[in-house]
């Protein structure tokens, strides 16, 4: 029988945001998709996990595209993931707090913000107006124009409506986008402000203009935290896939990417079955897909290169606590300075961060809290003690020193604690099967943000009928980011099919 083009199937590896994304599109135009997925729950990297009444979220701080009208907002409507869900918007990012008191409230105003950071170091005051000059202007900044049509479908004219949009920005970006927020807090004279700036955006090898984005989309109410944490964000978004008619196989890891005259033409599991299908879109793990599931010829020199450990990922060490107070009175987010360092998991910590979910009153028992510490950590230390004994008890050493630290700041609160839980750089590994338990794929840096910019291939050279999405193809990932790589794949191989691409808002 010949099969019409409507019939044909799309295999999708991984049910990550990317992966369910990938499936939804694929569904809305007329293909057959299955998703496998190791784990037995949607969403990798965007999850949440119940301890004892507490939901623990372990992604979502902030998500693009939480307002109507607002970049990134059409992608979650045609997913069906902001339907209905409250959305929770801050008006501070974070603050910092030094030892005497002295705070730098980093709010998302950027007048509020102006005017703040002006009484804490006039002799600043001309860096500052520039910074919240750049903070004002990318509130009408559309992130997600790079991400609408994928760069090889590009045609002239499409470069030259890109580049309209864009020009408007071109001198923010070339002053703003080069520069790390480690290198502009050194551009500070006020020593607090030195220390503190660095710290503003998580991470302090961000270009300055990634964070003033971020800044930026929340002053409009266009990155906020979904109600009921990520996982229910996700679910959302299985949903959506399982109403279009996608199938997803739980527990069921992909060993090996089947290649028929160097056509990709389905999967065989760790339990030996076999699937085929038209086209095969990895939406798991780059490292994995390109080095163990195809191997072989098709690890380029320069795929190679791409994974020899010279570019910056981001590994994570969490300790969450439910604790038996209400702390919906506090901050959401504070990074306290130390005077002294702590040595934690063989490195010096001079600062250490908290956030506190009572701003989400769903995640907690009534009256209770949920306090999250994460601390940046070094993989290659966890991954040397991981299936010894000490690994545990390094676990339980680094939630001890957290919560001596916690003390510090919420006497007494030892007491109230009532569940501890640890999740390191090999959690993340394990769970998501991503490289090196890396949270973004490749930390967006001034490093990496050319690659973001010019786009990252979805193709893998001399492989036909095959595609990769989601994060290790999107330097920075993030969720609304690797949802448009899936979208992207799709628009892909409707263009290969010959087909209009269609989106379908429920
Ligand atoms: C702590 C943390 C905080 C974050 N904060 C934010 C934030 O505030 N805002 C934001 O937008 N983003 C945030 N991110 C980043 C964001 O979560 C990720 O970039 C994004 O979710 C990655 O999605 P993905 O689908 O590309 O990959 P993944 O989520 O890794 O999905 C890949 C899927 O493939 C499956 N898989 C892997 N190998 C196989 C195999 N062989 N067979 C079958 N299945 C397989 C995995 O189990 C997984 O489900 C954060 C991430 C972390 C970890």
């Amino acid at each position: 029988m010949t099969k019409s083009e409507s019939q044909k199937s799309v295999i999708i590896i991984g049910a990550g945001i990317a992966g369910l994304a990938a499936g939804c599109y694929a569904q809305m135009n007329g293909y057959r998709s299955q998703i496998f997925e190791l784990h037995n729950l949607p969403g990798g990297l965007c999850t949440a996990w119940d301890r004892k009444g507490f939901t623990i979220d372990g992604c979502i701080h902030y998500v693009f595209g939480s307002a109507p009208g607002q970049p990134f907002n059409q992608i979650w409507q045609e997913l069906g993931a902001v339907q209905g869900r409250t959305m929770i918007n801050h008006s501070e990012m974070m603050r910092i707090r030094d030892t005497d008191g002295k705070t730098l409230v980093v709010h998302a105003d950027p007048d509020q913000l102006e005017q703040h950071m002006q009484s804490l170091s006039p002799a600043d005051s001309r860096l500052i107006s520039a910074f919240t000059r750049g903070i004002r202007k990318f509130t009408r900044f559309d992130m997600s124009l790079m991400q609408q049509k994928p760069k090889g479908l590009m045609t002239p004219l499409d470069w030259a409506s890109l580049a309209g949009k864009m020009l408007p920005y071109l001198g923010s970006l070339a002053r703003w986008g080069l520069v790390s927020a480690r290198e502009f807090g050194n551009q500070f004279n006020d020593p607090f402000l030195r220390r503190a700036v660095p710290l503003m955006f998580a991470w302090d090898e961000i270009p300055v203009m990634v964070g003033m984005s971020l800044l930026a989309y929340m002053h409009t109410g266009n990155a906020s935290f979904p109600a009921g944490a990520s996982l229910e964000f996700a679910r959302a978004i299985e949903k959506r896939y399982l109403d279009l008619g996608g199938e997803i196989h739980y527990r069921s890891q992909v060993e090996k990417i089947l290649v028929e005259d160097d056509r990709a033409v389905g999967v065989r599991l760790y339990n030996d079955e076999i699937y085929k299908a038209d086209w095969v879109v990895s939406a798991a793990d780059g490292h994995a897909t390109i080095f163990d599931m195809l191997g072989g010829p098709f690890a380029t020199r320069a795929l190679k290169r791409l994974y020899d450990g010279r570019l910056p990922i981001y590994n994570q060490f969490q300790v969450s606590l439910g604790v038996n107070r209400d702390l919906s009175h506090e901050p959401h987010w504070m990074t306290y300075l130390l005077d002294e360092p702590v040595l934690i998991a063989g490195e010096e910590r001079r600062d250490f961060n908290v956030k506190n979910y009572c701003f989400d009153p769903s995640l907690s028992p009534a009256g209770k809290s949920i306090v999250i510490v994460m601390l940046r950590t070094n993989y290659p230390y966890w991954q040397h003690i991981y299936g010894h004994r000490l690994y545990d008890s390094e676990q339980l050493q680094v939630s001890d020193i957290v919560i001596e630290q916690l003390e510090k700041v919420y006497p007494g609160i030892r007491q109230d604690i009532e569940v501890v839980d640890e999740a390191t750089p090999l959690s993340f590994e394990r769970y998501t099967g991503n490289w090196q338990g890396s949270s973004t794929g490749w930390l967006l840096t001034k490093q990496t943000m050319m690659m973001m910019v010019l786009g990252m291939k979805k193709t893998i050279p001399g492989l036909k009928n095959f595609y990769v999405c989601g994060q290790w193809v999107e330097p920075g990932g993030s969720v609304p980011v690797v949802a448009m790589s899936g979208r992207n794949v799709i628009q892909m191989i409707c263009a290969s099919d010959h087909k209009p691409f269609k989106t379908i808002t429920p």
